[in-house]
């Protein structure tokens, strides 16, 4: 489809389509971010729900990781696109987290599900990039996605019965 055609549906579109933020220009580190994660979707496993997501993770040493849904007969083993990013990190050495960005099927603005926007807690990442193929993505921050996350040291608190 040609860049005009595509800016004509936009103008077209009766009302907004990411209600989170205002898309904006991407810093070009994040603009990497998503054209990982748009090569993850396409290799997503997802034959129960025809729902392919990708998603990209970056490293505080500039290196990024990439992630897809992975489904599976038995639903709840499912991993979504973010979990498989993030692990995939860890699983290569980087805990220090610093953004993430999730792709969802055409036009559509995904944000990420309960589950992964505690798993982006525990690795410290601050910024979530929601984009579709097309359009521009949203930045959204993580304390505005998960405001009162379970950390550890809510874990000790109430252990500590407080
Ligand atoms: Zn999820």
């Amino acid at each position: 489809m040609s860049a005009a055609r595509r800016a004509g549906r936009r103008r077209s579109s009766p009302r907004p389509r990411r209600p989170l933020a205002p898309p904006q220009r991407l810093p070009a580190q994040y603009a990497r971010l998503v054209r990982a994660a748009t090569r993850a979707l396409r290799r997503a496993y997802a034959p129960y729900s025809q729902f392919p997501v990708g998603a990209a993770v970056l490293a505080a040493d500039g290196s990024i990781y990439a992630g897809c849904n992975v489904e599976n007969a038995s639903y709840g083993l499912t991993l979504c696109a973010e979990r498989v990013a993030i692990h995939t990190a860890v699983a290569n050495g980087r805990r220090r987290l610093v953004a993430i960005a999730v792709v969802g099927p055409a036009g559509i603005t995904l944000t990420p599900c309960g589950a992964c926007r505690q798993v982006m807690e525990e690795f410290g990442l601050q910024t979530v990039i929601i984009a579709g193929p097309r359009g521009a993505p949203a930045v959204v921050s993580l304390p505005a996605l998960l405001p009162i996350p379970f950390t550890r040291r809510s874990a000790r608190t109430r252990h500590a019965g407080l």
